[in-house]
């Protein structure tokens, strides 16, 4: 099966599982963009827009992640897009251990299946996560955002061997211009990676 089948039935079965925050959710936010791409970008949680849609980054963050994206002569097709929770937190509250362990094993699905060449968490909290493989209670334990964006990493995550680059959020640029070109910079270090023979 090729990978976009595969990935719709994996949605498929998400949409069936039992997981916290269900009933609460409007939809399921599985992910947007190409499975085949190089780059897998992770965010947090789906916010009021994306949990409406069942689309991540449609909302406000998403339209800047999409005029970034352009700034760097990248589309859609170059990038697979999803998040570490897949329902929305009511609020938009910050995850909770359980509801983290609960989801996580559909995103490693995801990445197991897509083997993306260069994984980029969005934001601090996506990036404490997977530098503190999931576990809540070491992400606070984990250096900032501001200190290592644009830092090439090796972690392993749950037995999986990822090249981490994290990235200011889409939502943090909105507020503060200046990272734009932190960004930028940020993702010609991305493009160098994929660009790398043997990987
Ligand atoms: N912020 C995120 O982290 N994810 C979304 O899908 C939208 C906003």
């Amino acid at each position: 099966m090729d990978r976009i089948n595969l990935f719709k039935e994996i949605e498929e079965e998400c949409k069936k599982a039992d997981l916290p925050l269900k009933g609460g959710s409007t939809n399921l936010v599985f992910g947007k963009g190409n499975p085949d791409a190089d780059i897998l970008f992770v965010g947090e949680s789906p916010g009021r827009n994306e949990d409406l849609q069942g689309m991540p980054f449609v909302g406000a963050a998403g339209k800047n992640l999409d005029k970034l994206l352009a700034e760097v002569r990248l589309s859609i097709n170059d990038v697979y897009i999803t998040n570490i929770l897949k329902y929305r937190p009511p609020e938009n509250r910050n995850p909770e251990p359980d509801e983290i362990k609960a989801h996580k094993p559909w995103l490693i699905k995801q990445i197991r299946e897509m083997k993306p060449k260069v994984v980029c968490s969005l934001g601090n909290y996506a990036t404490k996560f997977f530098l503190s493989n999931g576990d809540v209670d070491k992400m606070d334990k984990q250096e900032g955002i501001t200190k290592l964006h644009g830092k090439v990493r090796m972690i392993e995550f749950d037995g999986l061997k990822i090249k981490l680059i994290p990235l200011f959020h889409p939502a943090a640029i909105i507020y503060n211009q200046k990272l734009i070109k932190d960004w930028e910079a940020d993702m010609e270090i991305v493009k160098q990676e994929i660009n790398q023979k043997n990987l």
